[in-house]
């Protein structure tokens, strides 16, 4: 087996997606998973194992959902060729593919990457961190990249070093231009002679689940407001107001840089044109922010 077809196994991963919907399963099961063989530990583990800290991620990163699930990539990984479960022979499985989670508690088999992959990834750690920046790249913001790395162990310095930038720096120019280059929650704008410091432009429904590069798609934030953005700490509702997530908390300045601002509607671009579509809108409500929203 050589780099080339493991990339391919990982990018050819079979996720569960539909209408943009963020399916998180497998990307962090494979992320943790990484993490671990890069630590150097044993490439197998049990569920139990990996059932408490997966549930963790998926509660901080996925959409909310009524109940979690990490039975479900761990049986179903090894359908993409990529892993095994030893000792699978006594775990049943319903009719539509799910697996009894009791008898996965019951068994406990061990699961990890096959032994061929192991062996590759082992001799080559630049491998490793390709293929995590290939997952981050896929289904995360960059402003979540560090905290996602830090929970399955990886360092972001080792796994960017050498980072190359940036998609289409012309969406960044278009949104900033329609925004008057400030923060639309905040309206912080930085001048240091000519240059403007700090403010991005954020995706609103974001590019790697089909958000395209237009206006409409895009406000400008600073960074704080930004890193809120995309965890789903604030979101806005179909005329543009600030909806603070009911499950966020925090101290005086959290009370300052975003609750007071509950309600409120964000800072309009110059032109009516560039408003924010409702259906990018809808698309982070139901899929990044923490729902539900405070009360007004
Ligand atoms: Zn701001």
């Amino acid at each position: 087996m050589n780099k080339e077809i493991i990339r391919e196994l990982f990018n050819n991963i079979n996720i569960w997606k539909k209408n943009g919907q963020r399916a998180l399963h497998k990307p962090l099961l494979l992320l943790w998973a990484l993490g671990r063989l890069s630590q150097g530990n044993d490439e197998r583990f049990t569920f139990q194992e990996v059932k408490d800290p997966l549930t963790e991620m998926l509660i901080e990163y996925s959409p909310p959902r009524k109940s979690y699930h990490p039975e479900q990539p761990f049986w179903r990984l090894q359908n993409d060729a990529l892993f095994k479960i030893e000792g699978k022979e006594k775990i049943r499985v319903g009719k539509n593919g799910n697996v009894l989670v009791s008898d996965l508690k019951k068994v406990n088999p061990l699961a990890g990457f096959k032994q061929k992959i192991v062996k590759v990834l082992c001799a080559d750690p630049k491998l490793i961190y390709d293929l995590v920046k290939q997952i981050l790249e896929r289904h995360f913001q960059p402003t979540q990249y560090q905290d996602v790395l830090s929970a399955v162990g990886f360092d972001f310095q080792h796994v960017f070093s050498e980072v190359k930038r940036k998609r289409d720096s012309r969406f960044r120019q278009n949104v900033m231009d329609a925004y008057g280059w400030a923060c639309c929650v905040c309206g912080l704008k930085i001048q240091v002679g000519k240059s403007i410091i700090g403010n991005e432009a954020a995706h609103i429904k974001w590019h790697n689940h089909g958000g395209p590069d237009i206006v409409k798609n895009g406000i400008v934030l600073c960074p704080t407001h930004h890193k809120m953005f995309d965890f789903g700490i604030f979101t806005m509702d179909k005329d543009r107001r600030i909806l603070v997530s009911g499950k966020a908390h925090g101290d005086g300045a959290f009370q300052k840089l975003i609750l007071n601002l509950h309600g409120k509607e964000i800072n309009k671009p110059v032109f009516k044109k560039d408003i924010p579509d409702k259906d990018f809108i809808y698309w982070h409500q139901e899929q990044v922010f923490r729902s539900p929203a405070r009360e007004m």
